[in-house]
């Protein structure tokens, strides 16, 4: 199989081959209510979600696409399960995707209508099959095997239909099945991989189930787009999958904070500047490296070695910039000055 997987496009986003790793959301909103589901894009939107999916379990919702999509900036996926009307009626209101598995719906000819608008529109299709949902009559398992062969079923049915505008997804909530899916189908299809840990728990414990099952999956190369699943509001989604980014150097928000975690020989407060920051930093995307260490053990090192830095003494702290000591200050001070220094590189 090629390195490279195919490229698709969702909406103004391309997805596959050498783009960019792209990050979804889902709404938890219901889809007929257009104004509160906007209101969520929105901040979704402001947080760095690059494609949302909304659910789409009647009509009501299909049709509110139509004024959601007016008023938002990002693709949006229409999610069906089963009504192939819902599809349709989905795409005609402007969905730039569905996700929607074939092998759900029940005749081959609506299979075909939505394929034929999906053509016409030129929309993908995202076969996303899930641990959860995989049919126990054929499978005793959810093992990996089991979900790439369900998914393989849903492929083959659009492919002949001379269909191949596909994104794939094979989620588990467990982490080793999921990995080991995504390995497996890669060796078989080159379609773009969309990724996640399914049902991943609350904002504790789905924070780090994903980022280590995306995480792997990153830095094997086998993720185009990902989806951190959490029992949250959505917008921890976007924050999780962008830290996610961060870390593996992928790509870059923000700016990238290192602290000490702070131990008896702290004496400022390490916590509370590291929030401040945090805060005050917010909107600032620039690649810049802080450092905010407790003490002289490890912390002139560390703020010598980023861009701006601080190493505290006793309710004081020397700030650094560019290796460079710029003087010593009490503790007020030298948050007032690392939040100044910081917004200076903010256009640069
Ligand atoms: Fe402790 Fe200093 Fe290390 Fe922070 S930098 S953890 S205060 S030794």
């Amino acid at each position: 199989m090629t390195e490279k997987r195919r490229t698709i496009s969702v909406g103004n986003v391309d997805i596959g081959g050498n783009n960019e790793i792209s990050i979804q959301s889902m709404t938890n909103t219901k889809t007929s209510d257009i104004k509160t589901t906007v209101a969520q894009i929105l901040d979704l939107e402001k947080e760095g979600c690059e494609i949302i999916r909304v659910a789409v379990p009647d009509v009501d919702s299909a049709n509110a696409i139509k004024e959601i999509k007016s008023k938002i900036n990002i693709p949006i996926i229409a999610d069906i399960h089963f009504d192939h009307r819902l599809a349709l009626r989905s795409v005609e209101n402007g969905a730039d995707g569905l996700r929607l598995n074939p092998g759900n719906i029940k005749k081959k000819r609506y299979i075909k209508l939505v394929v034929n608008k999906a053509k016409e529109k030129n929309i993908p299709i995202r076969i996303g099959v899930n641990a959860g949902s995989i049919d126990r009559k054929k499978y005793e398992h959810p093992t990996p095997e089991a979900l790439v062969d369900s998914a393989l079923n849903h492929i083959k049915i659009l492919e002949k239909m001379n269909y191949e505008n596909i994104k794939v997804s094979l989620k588990s909530y467990d982490v080793n099945t999921t990995i080991k899916s995504y390995e497996l189908f890669s060796n078989i299809r080159d379609y773009p991989l969309h990724v996640g840990i399914t049902e991943a728990g609350d904002f504790f414990k789905g924070s780090i189930r994903s980022s280590i099952g995306i995480g792997i999956l990153l830095y094997k190369g086998l993720c185009d787009t990902f989806r951190v699943s959490l029992t949250a509001d959505p917008v921890k989604e976007v924050m999780v999958a962008k830290e996610i980014l961060n870390s593996l150097n992928i790509r870059q928000f923000g700016i990238d904070i290192i602290s000490c975690p702070t131990c008896g020989r702290t004496e400022i407060d390490i916590s509370k500047i590291v929030q401040t920051v945090k805060e005050r930093t917010r909107d600032i995307d620039a690649n810049l490296k802080v450092a905010i260490m407790g003490c002289a053990v490890n912390g002139p090192g560390e703020a010598r070695d980023a861009d701006i830095g601080i190493a505290g003494g006793k309710k004081e702290g020397l700030l650094f910039e560019k290796g460079e000591i710029m003087g010593k200050y009490p503790e007020d001070k030298l948050i007032k000055l690392l939040i100044e220094r910081i917004k200076k590189y903010e256009n640069d």
